[in-house]
């Protein structure tokens, strides 16, 4: 008689009872890991998780991710999405655009949204081996913008308060941006009572009270953008959903701009400074207060409360490349960045951000802009930058990992020489109507490009006088072409990457046995 392995044989006589422990053991042996994939605007994250999950899903073999190698009867598939309230993320529409036949770059991430991916695969290990079950891992990635993170700041902050640092930080920029939000302060403020009765009544009723608040925002979501999109610069500031408003666009969520109660809203009201601040001062602070409790509060506590693992991406290149004081304005906000995942002895910020994420990537993205010798470099610089962005002394103690990252790799290592010198170059496809050194490109030939050297003392990056950043020759470069199965080895492949392997084997080499 044929023996029955312990699996068949429960299959066979299936009691109750043995059926029930098997659903048990089967859920016992399943694990879920929810990985938040955050960082500012263009920093990566559309291509980083349309990458990440292509190379999951081709994860049998694929050289890519080598933590997978280990796995027996490895099988990797998406499942839908746990939470029906976010948005699935556009895996296959970024696939296409990416591996189509015109490989352009997918559409940025513009709010928040979610894919499950299920690795499962065969363990001996425990009564899940004997039973013959699976072990599973669902990875739930949800991708959300950084600036939403800045947000958690004005949780602690009062509308008066608010108000006054928001304002501070925009009439001492060095350059215009702000103004014509400040001018159309300045005009509210009765300054130019000339120019400021075409636009301000002299009444103040509640109808008045939300034309300004309309225009106000108007100008301050501008003059938000304008900063942000500053080439010198790196600053962000918030409210976030100025920035990314999601489904928020043109409601009155966000209708509302920092406003001094020293500045009357028009000449009737600075006769009267108790009326000053009244129709127009309560509108804009009502709403300010209902941002934080129904945009921001939800937010943490619904999505950023139950993240486990985070991924943190970064351009640190285009910093460096704009200079001392861009590489600190990008530390200020890693700092806001850094207080979300840190709460610390906060006891208030720990209920809020809720159970400690315990493991988190810092990516410096785009790495493929480099040679690789330089790669070395550009993470000790974000190891540099995180640590000084990190100014509490209150650790909360997740393992963290700096690395240089290239979710998909668009050029190739090429060394030149000339005159003896050898020159760390990179090659690869300009994007249409990318120019350097005055030639510009038609997206279809090769280009060899010296994009420079990072100061090999990573303190110079923070050093306003020193000259050695702040050079570099950067262009976009099409996406390459995507891989298809290696018919000798029989591996599967993807996209040629830098650091991948890194980050999927530190933020789930410990679920991965
Ligand atoms: P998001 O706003 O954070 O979602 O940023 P995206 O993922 O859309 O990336 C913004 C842009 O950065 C892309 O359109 C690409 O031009 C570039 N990019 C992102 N990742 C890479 C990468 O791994 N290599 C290269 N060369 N460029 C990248």
């Amino acid at each position: 008689m044929p023996l029955l392995s312990l699996s068949d044989y429960l299959d066979k006589h299936s009691s109750d009872w043995l059926n029930t422990a098997k659903t048990l053991l089967d859920g016992a042996a399943s694990t879920t890991v929810r990985l938040g994939v955050t960082g500012l605007s263009r920093s990566g994250k559309t291509v980083f998780i349309t990458a990440l999950v292509h190379a999951l899903l081709e994860g049998t073999g694929s050289r890519s991710l080598p933590v997978l190698s280990t796995l027996p009867g490895l099988r990797a598939y998406l499942e839908p999405q746990p939470d029906d309230d976010i948005p699935r993320f556009a895996y296959e529409d970024h696939l296409n655009t990416l591996s189509g036949p015109d490989r352009t770059w997918p559409q940025s991430t513009r709010h928040i949204s979610q894919l499950r991916v299920t690795l499962e695969w065969d363990t001996e290990a425990g009564a899940v081996g004997l039973l013959g079950l699976k072990r599973r891992l669902h990875i739930d990635i949800v991708d959300y913008p950084g600036e939403w993170l800045l947000d958690l700041s004005l949780l602690q902050q009062d509308f008066a308060t608010w108000s006054e640092a928001t304002l501070h930080s925009l009439r001492n920029r060095h350059d215009s941006k702000a103004k014509p939000f400040l001018d159309f302060l300045d005009e509210l403020a009765g300054k130019d009572q000339h120019s400021a009765s075409t636009t301000v009544s002299s009444s103040s009723s509640s109808q008045d009270a939300e034309q300004l608040a309309i225009a106000g925002a108007k100008q301050f979501t501008k003059a938000l953008h304008a900063v942000r999109d500053d080439a010198n610069t790196q600053a962000i500031l918030g409210p976030g959903r100025f920035l990314w408003p999601g489904d928020l666009a043109d409601t009155p969520q966000i209708t509302f701009f920092p406003w001094s109660t020293t500045q009357p809203t028009s000449k009737q009201d600075m006769d009267d400074p108790e009326k000053s601040s009244s129709d127009l001062y309560e509108l804009l602070k009502r709403r300010y207060e209902a941002y934080k409790a129904n945009v921001v509060k939800p937010f943490f506590e619904d999505h950023f409360q139950r993240i486990d693992r985070q991924i943190v991406l970064i351009d640190a290149l285009t910093p460096l490349n704009r200079g001392a004081m861009a590489v600190r304005d990008l530390e200020d906000a890693l700092h806001t960045v850094l207080q979300a995942f840190r709460p610390g002895r906060n006891a208030w910020l720990s209920f809020l951000t809720g159970r400690r994420i315990d493991r988190i990537v810092f990516a410096a993205t785009k790495a493929d802009h480099i040679h690789s010798q330089q790669h070395r470099t550009l993470e000790s610089i974000l190891d540099r930058i995180i640590a000084r962005a990190n100014r509490s002394a209150d650790d909360a103690g997740a393992e963290t990992r700096c690395l240089a990252l290239a979710s998909i790799r668009a050029t190739q290592d090429i060394n030149t020489e000339t005159d003896g010198v050898v020159y760390h170059c990179i090659k690869g496809i300009p994007v249409s109507g990318e120019s350097i050194a005055g030639q510009t490109y038609d997206g279809t030939r090769d280009a060899i490009i010296f994009p420079g050297d990072l100061p090999k003392d990573v303190l110079d990056v923070f050093d306003p006088e020193d000259t050695h950043i702040g050079d570099f020759d950067f262009v976009r470069f099409r996406p390459p072409l995507h891989l298809q199965n290696d018919n000798e080895t029989n591996q599967a492949q993807s996209w040629p990457q830098i650091g991948l392997g890194k980050a999927v084997a530190f933020l789930f080499g410990d679920v991965l046995k």
